[in-house]
């Protein structure tokens, strides 16, 4: 099943390997914004074979690497949006690896948990 993910021009790919490659997102939330992709067409991370996770997760290792050398972030994020109703837009398996700097926002904890707006940081919420 073709798709924008399927159809990668090779001088976008950073880095690769047999089964996974990445790219600079087009769109980035911040600086050095990185997509790890399977070269096979699967649309969550739970279609996909055992090898393929393993090598989505050395690909993570491999682009923290090159960023922590080209940009030096202060912290990661790493997501994956499985299902449309989790918000994936493209239906090709990618795992995002988005760099951080202290400072980027006011008040960063909960990180990912902001996928919920309003639920993120819940140390800064109060206690009923
Ligand atoms: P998701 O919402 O998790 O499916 O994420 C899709 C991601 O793909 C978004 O972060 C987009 O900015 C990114 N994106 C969309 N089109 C392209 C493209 N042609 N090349 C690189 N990244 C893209
Ligand atoms: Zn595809």
């Amino acid at each position: 099943m073709p798709c924008i993910f399927c159809d990668i021009p090779t001088e976008r790919i950073v880095w690769q390997d047999e089964l996974v490659f990445a790219i600079r997102d087009a769109f980035p939330v911040t600086e050095g914004h990185t997509l790890l992709i399977p070269k096979r067409h699967v649309a969550t991370w739970f279609e996909a074979t055992e090898a393929e996770q393993r090598a989505l997760m050395r690909g993570l290792d491999a682009a923290k690497a090159q960023l922590d050398a080209t940009e030096a972030p202060d912290g990661y994020n790493i997501g994956i949006n499985a299902g449309a109703a989790a918000g994936q837009t493209v239906m090709h398996l990618h795992v995002h690896l988005i760099p951080r700097r202290t400072g980027d926002v006011d008040d960063p904890r909960g990180g990912v948990r902001h996928v919920i707006p309003g639920k993120g940081n819940y140390l800064g919420r109060g206690h009923d």
